[in-house]
């Protein structure tokens, strides 16, 4: 798994290991998110964590997009307030843009695009899409980054288990995707 995220690979092991698949981390080269796409993106880390390991790679790229924000921050979504800056920082930003944007103009989606590279160069990419909205004050203890003031129904992704998060979440709808490619992959080689 070609990331820097200790809270991916958690989820990323969560939803793959029951499917008998082992996942592990290296130090790995840093790569340029220059897509213009979570999928071009996720295929630009899986390919270079491939080539630096020899192993099928996987790679996660992922964003929150929100309506309002005519898609923003989109594929910039870890450097929307800076390089340095926290994961409260970024939700304190996204709720001061939203500042006065009632509950129906408040929807966004989570978006996962995960591709995995192979060693003779195949590529297989997957996308997984959570609809929700941007609540108006963050919320929840659990999760990682815009989890506390992403709402989907009633309750944030921060207030959900691990499993219920995993359920209904773009990076478990595009994992499971990405199982079954692989199940497929087994089959024909
Ligand atoms: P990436 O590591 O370039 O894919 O950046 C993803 C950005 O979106 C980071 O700011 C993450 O914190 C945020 N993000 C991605 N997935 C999630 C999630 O499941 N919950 C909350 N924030 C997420």
């Amino acid at each position: 798994m070609a990331t820097h995220n200790r809270h991916k690979v958690r989820e990323l092991q969560r939803i793959l290991a029951p499917l008998g698949i082992e996942v592990s981390t290296a130090e790995l080269p840093e790569v340029e998110e220059t897509g213009a796409t979570f999928e071009e993106n996720a295929e630009l880390k899986a390919r270079s964590a491939c080539r630096a390991t020899g192993l099928p790679s996987v790679a996660d790229d992922s964003g929150i997009v929100v309506d309002a924000l005519g898609g923003a921050p989109g594929v910039y979504s870890a450097r929307y307030a800076g390089p340095d800056a926290t994961d409260e920082e970024r939700n304190r930003k996204l709720l001061e843009e939203l500042r006065g944007v009632p509950d129906e103009k408040r929807t966004a989606r989570f978006v996962s695009a995960v591709c995995c590279a192979f060693p003779d160069g195949e590529a297989i990419t997957v996308t997984g899409v959570c609809e929700g909205r941007v609540a108006y004050l963050p919320s929840g203890s659990g999760g990682f980054g815009y989890d506390p003031i992403f709402l989907v129904g009633k309750k944030t992704y921060a207030e959900l288990t691990p499993s219920e998060k995993d359920a209904v979440s773009h990076r478990g709808k595009a994992l499971r995707l990405l199982a079954a490619r692989l199940q497929e992959r087994a089959k024909q080689n």
